[in-house]
C-alpha cells in the first residue's frame, strides 16, 4: 500500500484540477491519496465523481493558521484536516474568512508589485486562479509569465519569500482554535511540515505540546521540506504523545518540483486516521 496524504489541486495553489491529480496519484501507483487544498473543500465533489476504481481518496483540508509565541511575531502553521464535516457551520465559515484573508493579502501583493514595475496585474491573478483559493504560487506564475523571474522557485526565492519585499502577512488561524474546530466537525487534525526551517521560523515544543492540549491527533513527519534531524525530532515529539505520525509528498503538480508520492504514510497510521474521522467517510470502491 502506497499512501500520501498531503496534495493540492488547481482549486488552491496546485497546478492539476482535481480529476487529474488523482489520475496522477494512480498512475503513480498511489493506492491512497489525501485531497488538501489550502482553506477549501471545493475539490471534494470532483474528487469523489472523477475517482479512478482502486484509489481511496481522503477528503482533506490544510488550514491556514498561527502561532503566537510570547513576546514575538505570530508564526505560520499549517493544519491538516482529514474527514471533518464539510458543512459543519463553524469550520465553513473559518474557511471562507481565510479564503477572503487571502484575496486581499493577495491583491497588497500585487498592486505593490505592479507599482514597482513587475509587469503583472490583479486581474490577471483572479482569471488564473479562475475563482479558486489565491496564494503566492500564483503571483509566482505570473511573475514567470511575465519574465520576471525565471521559475516559481525563483520567484520565490528572490521576491516572494516570508523575508521579502513584497511579502504580506494575512490573519490566519489561531492554531489551537483550528484544531478545535476541526475536531468539532467530526475531523482528524494533523501538523503539516511542523519543522520545515527552509519555510520561515517554526514553532517549539511548548507549541506542539499546548497543540496537543487543544487536540491535535497526528504529526506530518516525513516531508519533502524535513531534514533527517527534523524528522527524528518531530518523531520522538510524536512517541511522546501518543500522535499519529503520517508522511506526504505536499505535491502541487508543476508549482513544485516534488513528484506525488515522494514521501508516504505507513497503513497502520492510515487506520488509526480513518477510525478517528467520523464527519465524512472515505472515497473508496
Ligand atoms: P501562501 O499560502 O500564499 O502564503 O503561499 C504559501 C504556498 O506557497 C505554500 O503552500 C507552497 O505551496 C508555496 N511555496 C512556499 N514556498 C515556496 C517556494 N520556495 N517555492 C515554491 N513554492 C513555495
Ligand atoms: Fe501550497
Ligand atoms: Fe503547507
Ligand atoms: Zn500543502
Amino acid at each position: 500500500m502506497r499512501i500520501d496524504l498531503h496534495t493540492h489541486s488547481s482549486v488552491s495553489d496546485g497546478t492539476e484540477p482535481p480529476a487529474e491529480l488523482l489520475a496522477t496519484a494512480r498512475a503513480a501507483g498511489l493506492d491512497v491519496i489525501a485531497l488538501t487544498d489550502h482553506d477549501t473543500t471545493a475539490g471534494w465533489s470532483v474528487a469523489e465523481a472523477a475517482r479512478p476504481r482502486g484509489l481511496t481518496v481522503v477528503p482533506g483540508m490544510e488550514l491556514s493558521c498561527r502561532w503566537l509565541p510570547d513576546d514575538q511575531p505570530p508564526i505560520s502553521v499549517h493544519l491538516l484536516a482529514y474527514l471533518f464535516d464539510p458543512v459543519h457551520p463553524g469550520l465553513a465559515a473559518e474557511r471562507a474568512r481565510l479564503r477572503d484573508e487571502r484575496l486581499h493579502r493577495g491583491e497588497r501583493i500585487v498592486r505593490a508589485l505592479t507599482r514597482a514595475g513587475y509587469g503583472i496585474t490583479w486581474e490577471r491573478i483572479l482569471e488564473r486562479s479562475a475563482g479558486g483559493v489565491v496564494g503566492r504560487p500564483h503571483i509566482a506564475r505570473a511573475l514567470v509569465e511575465a519574465g520576471a523571474a525565471d521559475s516559481v522557485d525563483h520567484a520565490f526565492a528572490t521576491l516572494l519569500h516570508h523575508r521579502g519585499p513584497y511579502y504580506v502577512t494575512k490573519a490566519d488561524t489561531d492554531v489551537c482554535e483550528g484544531i478545535a474546530l476541526v475536531r468539532a466537525a467530526g475531523g482528524v487534525p494533523v501538523f503539516a511540515h511542523g519543522l520545515a526551517t527552509k519555510r520561515g521560523r517554526v514553532v517549539g515544543d511548548d507549541a506542539v505540546a499546548a497543540m496537543v492540549e487543544a487536540g491535535l491527533l497526528g504529526l506530518e513527519v516525513d516531508h519533502p521540506d524535513h531534514s533527517a534531524d527534523e524528522r527524528r525530532h518531530l518523531r520522538g515529539l510524536a512517541a511522546d504523545h501518543g500522535l499519529i505520525v503520517t508522511g506526504s509528498s505536499d505535491y502541487h503538480g508543476a508549482n513544485k518540483t516534488t513528484p506525488i508520492g515522494a514521501c508516504t504514510t505507513e497503513p497502520d497510521q492510515l487506520e488509526a486516521i480513518l477510525a478517528a474521522g467520523t464527519g465524512s467517510p472515505p472515497l473508496r470502491d
